[in-house]
């Protein structure tokens, strides 16, 4: 068996993947450029350093490695960011991913497991989120990734790649053990926010948008433990290992929590009054998004184990009290 390629495996979910991965006795290759990535998530795993968007640094990479998967999480990630600057999106996440799907080509490796997003559906037409609802994204960060999606189809028509599309609720928490966490800078996804407040690192979170057509006028999401994302790459990968075709996977926890929700459970389990305000509407943001993962759960096999906002902000707290200002303490 040859080693698999985590891209992205220095940032948040990638990392948790990587460790996994490792512990399970696979040889793990991390392609990071640290733009975004933290050294300190890399651990003792093998680093190559580069851009998976530079064709001679993965000739090389490929090159040099018998590899026998690539897991692709390397992309910018931000809605809001995305709406400001899509040239970078398409840049990075379909111009750099269409030269890791050539690379990939160029040296005969088949199996590709894709970080996609619940955001290649947009504002849903029908809930819960099915593999079969329309993909309309309504921000460029999800367009980039479904183009990646169709990029990858249309080759595994025309090669012998076979990609699986994770499409990723919110990956939300820290590893259980607290070795990894999450650290974005700027860090601009809810939880971290709540916590951070929490902890008096801010004075409060904003609440963006209280009059969308959810119960309580906060948008719903379906939040999903980074670690139980990190098992589902396995999945994906025995099912390739196993033959698998093409497809694409639906990846949460089935149930809608909304964003006061989620500042009402992080007083629970912080036990501090965190103040949250009203803040107008982020746009890119669709106002209810909750998946069937019925289709992961029947194919791949894989059961979320985390299924509560509690315990999963739970991690995320631990983490966050131990390590206030991320990787860079
Ligand atoms: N959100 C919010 N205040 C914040 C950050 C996020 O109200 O400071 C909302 C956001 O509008 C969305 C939800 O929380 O409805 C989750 O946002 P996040 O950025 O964590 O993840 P995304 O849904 O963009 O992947």
């Amino acid at each position: 068996m040859g080693k698999i390629v985590v891209t992205g495996g220095a940032g948040y979910i990638g990392s948790h993947f990587a460790d996994l991965a490792a512990r399970k006795g696979n040889e793990v290759v991390i392609v990071d450029d640290l733009r975004l990535g933290h050294i300190q998530a890399v651990g003792d795993l093998p680093l190559a350093k580069g851009d998976v968007g530079d064709p001679e640094f993965l000739d090389g990479l490929f090159g040099a490695n018998k590899i026998d998967a690539v897991i692709h999480f390397a992309a910018y990630s931000q809605v809001a960011e995305s709406m400001q600057n899509p040239a970078k999106y398409y840049q990075n996440n379909v111009c750099g991913g269409l030269e890791l799907l050539k690379a990939m080509d160029r040296h005969g490796v088949e199996k590709l497991v894709f970080s996609s997003t619940c955001a290649v559906y947009g504002e849903p037409d029908a809930l819960p989120i099915t593999e079969n609802n329309a993909m309309n994204p309504i921000n460029p960060y999800g367009a980039s990734k479904l183009c990646f999606e169709r990029m990858a189809m249309d080759l595994s028509r025309s090669s012998n790649l076979r990609p699986v599309f994770l499409r990723y609720f919110n990956a939300a928490g820290a590893d259980p053990e607290g070795k990894l966490g999450e650290d974005h800078n700027p860090e601009t996804h809810l939880i971290p926010l709540v916590l951070r407040t929490a902890l008096g690192l801010r004075e409060a979170v904003m609440i963006f948008g209280d009059d969308y057509p959810t119960e309580d006028g906060s948008c719903v999401r379906d939040y999903i433990h980074v670690t139980d994302l990190a098992h589902a790459h396995l999945k994906a990968l025995e099912y390739l290992d196993a033959g698998g075709a093409p497809d694409a996977f639906n990846m949460g926890g089935g149930q809608g929590c909304s964003v006061l929700q989620v500042v009402e459970a992080a007083r629970r389990v912080t036990g501090v009054a965190i103040n949250a305000r009203k803040a107008p509407r982020r746009s890119g943001d669709p106002s209810t998004l909750i998946s069937s993962s019925k289709k992961a759960m029947d194919i791949l096999g894989w059961r979320p184990e985390f299924d509560n906002i509690e315990r999963i902000i739970e991690t995320a707290w631990n983490w966050m009290k131990a390590n206030p200002e991320g990787y860079r303490a």
